[in-house]
C-alpha cells in the first residue's frame, strides 16, 4: 500500500515540492492524522459499495483514505493550483474523479445522477472549509440530494449549533433547519494540532443521516423557515415580540399571533429557544392561514 498522505513529513514534502502556499481565505487547514480520518470513514460507514462526495480534496488526504475505501470518490476543488497536485498524489487511485467547481455552483444532484448512476448508497464526506460551512450544508439539505448522509468535519461551535436541543443557549434556526432534514450528531471533537495550518477554533466531526420523510410535517416548508428564523431574530426578545416585528404584517397581525400562540397552548412570553420543532411546525401551520 501506498504511504499515507496525511502524514507531518509527507503532507511537508508535497507542499514544498509544489511550493504550495496556503490560502487562508479558502479555508485550507489541511489534515495530518491519519487516524483521524479513519474514523471519520468508519462514522460514514463507507462500504465497499458505497459512493463517495467529497468537498475540498486539498491535497487528496480524506480522498486517499475514501478511495481506497468505498467504490468511488467524487471531489470538488475550487482551488485550481491544487490540481496538478491532486493529479500527482491520488494517481495509484483509478477510482476518484476531481472536478475544478466551486461546490455552492455545482448541479451535485445531476453529479451523482451522472458519476453515481450504478451505486445505491451515496455519503457526502468531507473536512469543509470553514468559511462556508453552513451554506455547503444546507444546499446539501434543501437539493434533497439522494444520498444517506453526510460526515463532516467543521468548527465545534457550529457542530453545536447544529445538533443543539431545544432550551439550551446553542438551540437557533440552524438546529432547526437541519434537523428537519437530519437526524443530527457531533460524533468527534478533534484538536486543532492534527491541521497545518493549526486553526483558530476547535473542530468537531457531525453525522448527519438523512430521514426518510423530514421531522415534522408542515403545510409550506419556506414559510416554516421563515417563522423559525423570524422567531429567533433577536434571541432575549419574546417570541411573540420577534414574529410581530419580523413577520411582514406583523405589526397589524398581532392579534392573529397572539390567538395562534393561544390555540396551541404557547405562552406568548417564551423564547424561540425554548420551542420544540413540534411547536413551530404547529405554529407556522397555524399562522398560514393568516399570512396567505
Ligand atoms: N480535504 C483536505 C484535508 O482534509 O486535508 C482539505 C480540507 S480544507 C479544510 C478545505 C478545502 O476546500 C481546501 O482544499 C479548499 O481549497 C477547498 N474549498 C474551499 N472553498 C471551496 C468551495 N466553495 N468549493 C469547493 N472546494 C472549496
Amino acid at each position: 500500500m501506498n504511504k499515507d498522505i496525511a502524514t507531518p513529513i509527507r503532507t511537508r514534502g508535497i507542499l514544498d515540492k509544489y511550493g504550495f502556499s496556503f490560502k487562508k481565505s479558502l479555508g485550507q487547514n489541511f489534515l495530518i492524522d491519519t487516524n483521524i480520518l479513519k474514523r471519520i470513514i468508519d462514522f460514514a460507514e463507507i462500504k465497499e459499495d458505497t459512493g463517495a462526495i467529497e468537498i475540498g480534496p486539498g491535497i487528496g488526504a480524506l480522498t486517499e483514505q475514501l478511495a481506497r475505501s468505498s467504490k468511488k470518490v467524487v471531489a470538488f476543488e475550487i482551488d485550481q493550483r491544487l490540481l496538478p497536485i491532486l493529479a500527482d498524489t491520488l494517481s495509484p487511485y483509478s477510482n476518484v474523479k476531481i472536478i475544478h467547481q466551486d461546490v455552492l455552483k455545482a448541479d451535485v444532484n445531476g453529479v451523482i445522477k451522472e458519476e453515481f448512476n450504478e451505486i445505491s448508497d451515496v455519503m457526502v464526506v468531507a473536512n469543509l472549509p470553514y468559511y462556508v460551512t453552513t451554506p455547503i450544508i444546507m444546499k446539501l439539505l434543501e437539493e434533497h440530494l439522494p444520498i444517506r448522509g453526510i460526515v463532516v468535519m467543521l468548527q465545534k461551535e457550529v457542530a453545536d449549533r447544529i445538533s443543539a436541543k431545544p432550551g439550551t443557549k446553542e438551540y437557533g434556526s440552524l438546529s432547526i433547519a437541519i434537523q428537519y432534514y437530519t437526524k443530527a450528531e457531533t460524533v468527534m471533537i478533534v484538536p486543532k494540532t492534527v491541521f497545518v495550518p493549526q486553526p483558530n477554533v476547535d473542530s468537531a466531526v457531525i453525522k448527519l443521516t438523512r430521514r426518510e420523510k423530514p421531522a415534522v410535517q408542515v403545510k409550506n416548508e419556506t414559510f416554516f423557515f421563515q417563522v423559525t428564523r423570524t422567531s429567533f431574530a433577536q434571541r432575549r426578545k419574546t417570541i411573540l415580540n420577534n414574529l410581530t416585528s419580523g413577520l411582514p404584517e406583523g405589526k397589524q397581525k398581532k392579534n392573529e399571533i397572539v390567538e395562534a400562540l393561544n390555540k396551541l397552548g404557547i405562552d406568548p412570553t417564551r423564547r424561540g429557544e425554548t420551542l420544540s420543532l413540534e411547536e413551530f411546525a404547529g405554529l407556522a401551520d397555524e399562522l398560514y392561514t393568516y399570512f396567505h
